[in-house]
C-alpha cells in the first residue's frame, strides 16, 4: 500500500477491550482500522500527532436525548455529542413504537454520529416529556399506552438500531404513581416475549437465544417502587432488586427519594450492592437532576464506582450541570475511579451492555475507525453536581480529536463552567434532597 488514509502517532492507546495500554502508532484506511503497531512507517494522507494524549476507542455515551424537534428533550448529536469526541449514542427512549421511525429517518439517517436507541415502553416515547421530577404529567399517566406486543415487534423489525427497552419510573410520571409497578411488569415481560420468538424462530439453543436478548435501562427516581424491599413478598416489584443481569439501573447517584444510599444511615442499600453482584449494570444518567456529589462520593468511598458513564444530555443540561460526557467522566476521575477504568466505562462496558461489543467500543485491527483523542487537562475547576452543590477538579478530560469511521470531525468547546445562571435555579430544589452537604451551596 503506497499510502494510507491516516496515521495517528505517538499516543497512549487505552482500549480495554484487548487489554492495550501502551504509546503507540494507529493506521487508517478506508474507515477501517488497518494496525496498530510501534513506529508504524506508512505515509498518510493526514497524520495525526497525539504525543501527550490518551487515544481510546470513540466514545460511546449510553444515555443521551437526541429526538431533536419531535420531543422536548432532544439535542442535536453531532453538535453535542461528536464533536466531544463521542462517536456512539444511545437514546434513552425518547421514541416509543409509534414514533420511532421518524428517529431512525431524521436524526439516525442523517448524523454522522452513530445513533443507536433504547425503545420506550410507552407507544409515543418521551413526545410530551420532560425531565421526571416538578412537572406533574408523563408518558405513564395512561397504560393504554403501555403495550408489551407493540414494543416487542418495534424491536425484532428494528434490532439494527434498537438495542433494548426503556421505562422510566416516577410517580409524577405515571399517575401519581399508580401506574408504576404495572409499566415495569409490563417492560419485563417485554423482555419475555422477546427471548421466546428469538428462540422459536432462530430455533436456537438456550444459550444463543440468551445471546440475541436485549436489557432495559430503567430510570428510578422518586418512584413508588421500593429499591429496599424487605420482605418476601412475591407480588412487590424492587429496583433493582428485579432487575436481571445486564440490565441498566440508570440515574444511579441522584439523591432524591428512592436514592440508591439510605438517607439514615448514609450507605448503599443492600438490594443494591447484590444486584451489582448479580451483574446488574448502574448507569450515571447525570441529568439535570440525577448526580450528586454527596451520594458520589459515599459511594466512591467503598469503590462503588458506575459501570457505564453516561450524560442523559438533553435540552435542559447540555448548557450545565452535564456539558458533555468528557466532563462527566472528569468527576468519576475526580472520585477516585482509575482512569482505566473511567475509559472502559465509556468503551467496551455500553458495548458489550448494548450487545454491540464485537463491532465497537474497541480498536481492533479490522473493525470501522472510531477513535477519540483525549488530553488530561491539569489545573483547578470548579465542577457543580445537579443541586449546585461544587467540588474542584484538579484534571479534565478535554478532547482534542475524533474520527468517526475513519472521518474526522471538528471538536468544539462546551459551555464555559461553573454554569451559575442553571446552579441558581438547580439549587432551588435543595430542600427535595435526601442525601446533600450539611451546608447549602452558596452561589455567587
Ligand atoms: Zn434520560
Amino acid at each position: 500500500m503506497s499510502q494510507i488514509d491516516l496515521l495517528v502517532k505517538n499516543g497512549r492507546i487505552i482500549d480495554p477491550t484487548n487489554g492495550v495500554d501502551t504509546v503507540a502508532d494507529i493506521a487508517v484506511n478506508d474507515g477501517i482500522i488497518l494496525s496498530i503497531d510501534n513506529n508504524i512507517q506508512f505515509q498518510a494522507k493526514e497524520t495525526f500527532d497525539a504525543g501527550g494524549c490518551l487515544v481510546t476507542p470513540g466514545l460511546i455515551d449510553c444515555h443521551v436525548h437526541c429526538y431533536q424537534y419531535s420531543t422536548p428533550l432532544g439535542i442535536n448529536p453531532d453538535e453535542h455529542c461528536l464533536s466531544r469526541g463521542v462517536t456512539t449514542i444511545v437514546d434513552g427512549g425518547s421514541a416509543g413504537a409509534s414514533t420511532f421511525q421518524g428517529l431512525r429517518r431524521y436524526i439516525a439517517d442523517r448524523s454522522k454520529t452513530r445513533v443507536l436507541a433504547f425503545l420506550h415502553i410507552a407507544q409515543h416515547g418521551l413526545a410530551a416529556a420532560g425531565c421526571a421530577s416538578g412537572a406533574p404529567g408523563g408518558e405513564l399517566d395512561s397504560l393504554n399506552v403501555v403495550t408489551v406486543d407493540d414494543c416487542a415487534k418495534c424491536i425484532l423489525e428494528n434490532r439494527d438500531m434498537i438495542v433494548g427497552v426503556k421505562v422510566r419510573l416516577s410517580d409524577s410520571i405515571a399517575d401519581n404513581g399508580k401506574n408504576e409497578a404495572e409499566a415495569y411488569r409490563q417492560t419485563i415481560s417485554v423482555i419475555e416475549i422477546i427471548f421466546t420468538i428469538n428462540y422459536f424462530v432462530y430455533r436456537r439453543a438456550l444459550l444463543a437465544a440468551k445471546k440475541a436478548d436485549v436489557p432495559i435501562m430503567v430510570h428510578h427516581t422518586m418512584s413508588t417502587v421500593k429499591t429496599q424491599v424487605d420482605n418476601d413478598d412475591p407480588t412487590e416489584l424492587g429496583c433493582p432488586r428485579d432487575l436481571r443481569p445486564g440490565d441498566l439501573y440508570t440515574h444511579t447517584f441522584h439523591p432524591y427519594r428512592s436514592c440508591i444510599v439510605d438517607p439514615d444511615t448514609l450507605t448503599i442499600y443492600s438490594d443494591v450492592i447484590e444486584a451489582k453482584k448479580r451483574g446488574v449494570l448502574y448507569d450515571v444518567g447525570h441529568g439535570q437532576g440525577s448526580f450528586g456529589w454527596t451520594v458520589a462520593e459515599i459511594c466512591a468511598r467503598t469503590q462503588f464506582y458506575p459501570d457505564t458513564i453516561s450524560t442523559d444530555l438533553h435540552s435542559g443540561n447540555h448548557i450545565g450541570p452535564a456539558y458533555d460526557l468528557p466532563i462527566v467522566m472528569s468527576k468519576f476521575l475526580h472520585l477516585g475511579m482509575p482512569l482505566v477504568d473511567v475509559i472502559r466505562a465509556v468503551t467496551s462496558t455500553p458495548a458489550k451492555a448494548i450487545g454491540w461489543g464485537s463491532r465497537i467500543g474497541c480498536l481492533t485491527p479490522g473493525k470501522e475507525a472510531d477513535i477519540t483523542v483525549l488530553k488530561l487537562k491539569e489545573g483547578r475547576f470548579p465542577m457543580e453536581d445537579c443541586q449546585s452543590q461544587v467540588r474542584v477538579l484538579d484534571k479534565i478530560f478535554k478532547p482534542v480529536a475524533v474520527w468517526r469511521a475513519g472521518n474526522s470531525h471538528p471538536i468544539t468547546e462546551p459551555t464555559p463552567f461553573p454554569n451559575l445562571e442553571a446552579m441558581s435555579q438547580n439549587s432551588r430544589e435543595w430542600d427535595n434532597i435526601l442525601v446533600k452537604d450539611k451546608a447549602r451551596p452558596v452561589v455567587k
